[in-house]
């Protein structure tokens, strides 16, 4: 049963740190299964997790699952970033009429359309209008639900757009939903932990603690695991001559050379070559592009030197993990070759275990790209088992429902490694040792501000 954030619930309380999120209705699964770039991959994805009987709250011991329906976005919510006229064109029906548009086209209607990005990768759909109302709502939901201490970790596998700009669709993305999230959750003052008071100087316990409490601004790092950059978002924040307390880090894993989408300045290593380097640069907007064939053993070198140490220098009260799945061997992006087994060192099941058990704060999991839809569904289904805190066995056969023959011939959970070979030598690994050397004396200092 799903219900709002929010609301009150016949459910015996639960320790927040023990409950998990997960966003989900019939009407999101239903809009977002019409996205054109992954038509019916929702729908696939939440069937897999349902067939598996992961929504159950029986499912774990540990931790209890707490399905909840997204509500829509509104206007005002989406402006906070969109801009009226961008919001206007895909928003209103009646501007350029969006059945119209399918059916004759006017000129006017097609300059619109490319003004604002609607066109080639990001062609106008029929249900647009609610599907960037719903999308957009379903990760302001999640987000929600971690803020108002209800779960340690809130799941919402139709977002993660991060191609989205303020006044523009781009590559499959329409709502800036991670930037929204972003957004949301920077606004809210959290408290501090009551320090402990020496108790002559107070007339009570409670009024100690009263006194004691703290609220301070919280600080978001947004850890993109997509394949490709995540260029709305981090360019979003990118503020290399900002002096305001830092609040926001985007760090984005991805693949980049000439010609792979997106072309983006910032998608390269930062510029950074030593700590007095009068180059401009924000080292709260961090790249990590790793070569062709990129796999578990490269990513468990990116993370526990480079992802992990930056992690720890921050210190985020929230993360925000996009988790496109384009990077998995067998999606038709044909570029990297990581796996899924979190018993595999550096694979992103091992990743998205240890941000979700090891880091400190409060985790929003979002989706992102992934065009080999049953490959899409086995990952997000494993990662969350293991957010669950009860990994399932990836030789776990696929139960029978409705999408059952996309499944084969495995028929198994599992998203092995191929035979691709991983072009990020110890040589290109040490470059990125030694840029990064310089980034955290430049992070620190920032901090210190
Ligand atoms: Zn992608």
């Amino acid at each position: 049963m799903a219900e709002a954030v929010g609301s009150s619930s016949s459910v015996a309380p639960v320790d927040p740190m023990r409950r998990i999120v997960y966003v989900v209705s019939q009407e999101l699964v239903k809009i977002s299964s019409l996205l054109p770039s992954n038509k019916k991959r929702s729908i696939l994805v939440h069937s897999l997790i349902n067939s598996l009987g992961l929504l159950n709250p029986k499912f774990s011991e540990k931790k209890r699952v707490q399905v909840v329906t997204p509500r829509k976005a509104t206007y005002k919510d989406l402006a906070v970033y969109h801009t009226r006229d961008y919001l206007e064109a895909v928003l209103n029906p009646k501007n350029g009429s969006l059945s119209d548009k399918f059916k004759g086209l006017s000129v006017d209607a097609v300059e619109i359309d490319r003004e604002f990005g609607l066109e080639d990768d990001c062609p106008i759909f029929p249900g647009l209008s609610e599907y960037i109302q719903l999308v957009g709502g379903a990760t302001l939901t999640a987000v929600a639900a971690i803020q108002q201490n209800l779960a340690s970790v809130a799941i919402c596998w139709d977002g993660g757009r991060h191609h989205a700009r303020k006044d523009q669709a781009a590559g499959f993305c329409y709502v800036a939903d991670c930037i929204l999230a972003i957004l949301a959750l920077k606004k809210a003052m959290i408290s501090v932990d009551p320090v402990p008071l020496m108790a002559k100087t107070l007339s009570s316990d409670e009024d100690g603690i009263q006194a004691a409490t703290q609220k301070r601004k919280p600080r978001i790092m947004y850890l993109d695991l997509d394949l490709h950059f995540s260029d709305a978002v981090s360019e979003a924040f990118y503020a290399p001559r900002s002096t305001s307390a830092p609040q926001i880090l985007t760090l984005s894993i991805h693949h980049t050379s000439p010609g792979f989408y997106p072309s983006s300045s910032r998608s390269s290593l930062p510029p950074y070559d030593s700590p007095s380097s009068s180059t401009i640069f924000d080292p709260l907007t961090l790249s990590i592009p790793l070569l062709l064939g990129a796999s578990a053993k490269t990513y468990h070198w990116v993370f526990t030197n480079v992802v992990e140490r930056i992690r720890s220098i921050f210190d985020p009260d929230y993360v925000i993990v996009q988790s496109g799945v384009d990077a998995l061997a067998g999606d038709p992006c044909g570029t990297f070759n990581w796996c899924l087994d979190r018993e595999v060192e550096g694979s992103m099941g091992w990743c998205v275990e240890r941000i979700v058990r090891e880091w400190r704060g409060k985790k929003v999991l979002l989706g992102g790209g992934g065009y080999n839809s049953p490959n899409a569904a086995r990952a997000w289904a494993y990662l969350t088992s293991i957010t669950l805190d009860n990994p399932l066995d990836l030789e776990t056969s696929i139960p029978d429902h409705n999408g059952f023959p996309l499944y084969e011939p495995s028929f198994t959970l599992d998203v092995p490694a191929g035979n691709m070979t991983d072009h990020n030598s110890d040589e290109y690994l040490s470059t990125i040792e030694t840029c990064y050397e310089n980034v955290y004396i430049a992070l620190r200092e920032r901090l210190d501000v």
